[in-house]
């Protein structure tokens, strides 16, 4: 059976898909389902502040002890280095084209490194069952990763859950977010660009 290491981008957007995967397995291009051991990880830290980064860490906790999962918390909170990388490779020397792409980036690629030291088969990532994000770039920074990695990115689009994985939160008693996560998105109001 493969091994697949899931990023969790938060607890809410896990719940859904943390269900279908116990219940059916691993979403697949053509629809069906494959059985396969999955673990989440937590590696998040373009969260601001603090101690919004700690709720939502404690979340993902909370949520894998309630379904007896052995989740992985990489503990980084980064303000500096995010805020830097933002202003000088997406403002100034275009290394990025938009913050968002530098945010996947940073967070699937330590998933990718800790899926090839343990040795896992497929790296997934909770952020595409949220309608506001990215979804061509996450792919596109995922299959970058894939090639890197030589490990597989399975893009779920689980978009049309949302809804009912915030609702199944809610009913779980998770802590909820009201915005996407780093300072500029607390600023703008927006999720993402
Ligand atoms: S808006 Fe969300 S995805 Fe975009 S940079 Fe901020 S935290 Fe990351």
């Amino acid at each position: 059976m493969k091994k697949l290491l899931i990023h969790a981008c938060c607890a809410p957007c896990f719940v859904y898909i943390e269900n279908d995967l116990r219940n059916n397995g691993l979403l697949k291009d053509d629809n069906t389902y494959e059985k396969v051991e999955y673990t989440p990880i937590f590696y998040n830290p373009n969260i601001h502040p603090k101690v919004e980064y700690e709720r939502r860490k404690n979340a993902f906790i909370k949520f894998c002890d309630m379904k007896n999962l052995n989740g992985i918390v990489l503990d980084e909170y980064d303000l500096n280095g995010f805020a830097k990388t933002v202003v000088q490779d997406v403002g100034e020397n275009k290394k990025y084209k938009i913050r968002c792409e530098y945010c996947y980036y940073k967070r699937l690629k330590k998933v990718f490194e800790y899926a090839k030291q343990y040795s896992y088969d497929v790296v997934s990532t909770t952020l595409t069952i949220s309608p506001y994000q990215n979804h061509d770039i996450i792919k596109q920074v995922g299959k970058k990763l894939e090639e890197e990695f030589n490990i597989e990115f399975r893009y779920l689009d689980y978009r049309g859950h949302f809804r009912e994985g915030q609702k199944m939160a809610r009913e779980l008693d998770i802590y909820m977010q009201k915005y996407c996560g780093c300072m500029f998105s607390i600023d703008s109001g927006k999720w993402v660009y």
